[in-house]
């Protein structure tokens, strides 16, 4: 199968370097030359568990090159996302699907103005991957995908079981679900219970629970969310908060990737994340004060880098 990764950073081009070595013809797409060049000349290297494999991948910064493809994996930070979906469209063949794993909400939103929905393939993963250079990454964590098509149809819900396979097969464990829009709430709620209050004050995953205060400032985060979930009539798990912390005790040794990127002084995906709530709160009517607070000092912090 012919793959294009649009935004081929830690998490697009661990996908590429998984779906390459199962035998597909993979590009990279990605803006930043100096990664594209070094792929494109020595190949990606990818650290896993101690150990480095160099992987040969087609790589480029020009859309032209790549032709058309049979999926499209959309893998740039949110805020990036409508760019990368005019690209898409671009490269995508007859029958061809797009896909995001994206974090944050309303990726899927934005994809869906360039491309039909019955097209748009959406999800969650739980690998895990840090650029550490040009050309080089880590892959931090291995779990499992879930997919599902953004516009529920007959012909969607068996192509999402088709991709679902195919990437089994490439070792990327994939399950399908009929009801994605709840999957990638769920994701968000633990994003919303752990990034930006990590990034904010610099500490790790786990460290959310060593206070009271803190535990409670998550608790009501998710609240919050999940009271936009239900006004939605979106099924969210009744245990989010409970899960939050659980997420936050299993990966207690992480900086969020919200606090990475604080650390490294990049744009967060803040507004896809307690922004989103903040913004649907308001169509609503409902009050989103702990995420209004959490999502000003975010903006506030990026925009004084
Ligand atoms: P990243 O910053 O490492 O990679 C994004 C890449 O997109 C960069 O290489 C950048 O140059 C490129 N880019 C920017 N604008 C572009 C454009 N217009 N066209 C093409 N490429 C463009 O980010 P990441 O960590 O790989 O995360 C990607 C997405 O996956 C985010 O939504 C993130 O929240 C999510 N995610 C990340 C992880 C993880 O462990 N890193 C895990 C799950 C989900």
């Amino acid at each position: 199968m012919k793959i294009a990764v649009a935004g081929a950073g830690a998490m697009g081009s661990l996908f590429g370097a998984l779906l390459t070595e199962a035998g597909n013809d993979v590009w990279l797409y990605d803006v930043w030359p100096e990664h594209v060049h070094t792929v494109a000349e020595h190949g990606l290297s990818v650290e896993h568990e101690g150990r480095t494999r160099i992987v040969q991948i087609k790589a480029t910064t020009e859309p032209k090159e790549i032709g058309q493809a049979d999926l499209v994996i959309i893998f740039v930070k949110s805020t990036q996302t409508k760019p990368a979906a005019e690209t898409a469209r671009r490269l995508l063949g007859n029958d061809a699907m797009v896909m995001t794993l994206q974090n944050g909400m309303g990726n899927a939103d934005i994809i869906s103005e360039f491309i039909e929905p019955v097209k748009i393939l959406v999800g969650t993963t739980s690998h895990g991957a840090t650029m550490i250079g040009p050309g080089n990454i880590r892959h931090a964590g291995v779990g499992p995908t879930t997919i599902g098509v953004w516009a529920k149809s007959k012909e969607g819900a068996d192509r999402a079981r088709q991709f679902a396979d195919f990437f089994t097969q490439a070792g990327i464990e994939t399950e399908t679900v009929d009801d994605v829009h709840s999957v990638v709430w769920n994701k968000l709620l633990i994003n919303i219970g752990i990034n930006a209050i990590t990034a904010l004050s610099g500490i790790k995953n786990g460290q959310i629970l060593d206070l009271e205060i803190t535990r409670e400032l998550s608790r009501a985060a998710v609240e919050e969310a999940m009271n936009v979930a239900l006004a939605q009539n979106v099924r969210v798990r009744g245990d989010a908060v409970n899960h939050v912390f659980k997420v936050a005790e299993t990966t207690a040794v992480n900086r969020s990737s919200m606090g990475q990127d604080v650390d490294n002084k990049r744009q967060t995906e803040i507004e896809a994340i307690n922004g989103f709530i903040v913004r649907e709160a308001k169509k609503l009517g409902l009050e989103a004060p702990v995420n209004q607070t959490l999502t000003a000092l975010v903006e506030t912090l990026q925009y004084h880098y």
